[in-house]
């Protein structure tokens, strides 16, 4: 890839996990309900460092839990763990879910909602974890980081459809380029 084109690098190559947003109203009054619940997970020991577990079955689109951190509003910055909010800020995650591991076949995802807050004006931009099929308990918690092609690194999350490398699935193609030059 000829790195002096840009319109070959649409997006900001910050390294940051994609989140997205909820749209359905039905999660977004789950989200609503989500506030302050209490999660059931677990940070443990996996092959490759910390990682998040259920401690309880969850269902398809569940909420597991909501993303705590510090906002932060450069644009230019970066890190192994911060989400992406889409409007120029991003999250930086406290634990436990600062430590969610990356799957090429997650079973989790970030979506951020706008709620509105209690007893003030305007819309929170709020990042919730939602399970994407079922999950049993102890089963380990993954996401998609969906990095840019900049910051891929070898993936060993083990799923049948690893992509080989920690990358967002439409990036992988420019690592791939990347290797076979090298
Ligand atoms: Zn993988």
């Amino acid at each position: 890839m000829d790195e002096n084109d840009a319109s070959a690098a649409p997006k900001p190559a910050f390294r940051r996990a994609a989140a997205g947003p909820g749209t359905a109203a039905r999660l977004r009054d789950d989200a609503r309900r989500g506030v302050g619940r209490k999660t059931s997970v677990r940070v443990g020991r996996t092959r490759v460092g910390d990682g998040v577990f259920a401690r309880k079955w969850y269902r398809g689109d569940e909420i597991v839990g909501e993303i705590e951190g510090s906002r932060i509003t450069d644009e230019q910055y970066s890190s192994e763990y911060c989400m992406d909010l889409e409007d120029g800020s991003c999250l930086e995650p406290e634990a436990p879910f600062r430590f969610l591991n990356h799957s090429c076949d997650p079973n989790c995802r970030f979506n951020w909602h706008d709620l509105r807050q209690e007893g003030k004006a305007g819309l929170r931009r709020r990042v919730f974890l939602f399970a994407l099929r079922t999950i049993r308990p102890d089963e380990e918690l993954t996401i998609d980081y969906g990095w840019p092609a900049s910051y891929a690194i070898p993936c060993r999350c083990g799923s049948a459809s690893c992509r080989g490398w920690v990358v967002a699935e439409e990036e992988l193609s420019a690592v791939v380029a990347a290797q076979s030059v090298e």
